[in-house]
């Protein structure tokens, strides 16, 4: 079974869990018993909500991020 990530709504913690596909969906929280949901990769959890301004470096390769790759997805 694969290995999800979920976040708690309700009292913020982050666990994961192996779950089947069709359970995959939501998980009961460890630490309150709430419904977590299914989270984001890490990656993009970080992202996340950041304005829509960055992340196309574009022609301008390494020049607008920090990573210098101009590969970034931030
Ligand atoms: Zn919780």
């Amino acid at each position: 079974m694969p290995l999800y990530e979920y976040s708690c709504p309700s009292c913020g913690f982050k666990f994961e869990e192996l779950k089947r596909m069709d359970e995959r969906l939501s998980a009961r929280c460890p630490k309150c018993g709430a419904t977590a949901e299914k989270a984001l990769s890490s990656f993009a959890a970080v992202v996340g909500d950041g304005g829509g301004s960055g992340g196309n470096c574009g022609s301008d390769a390494g020049s607008c991020c920090s990573c210098g790759s101009g590969n970034c997805q931030g």
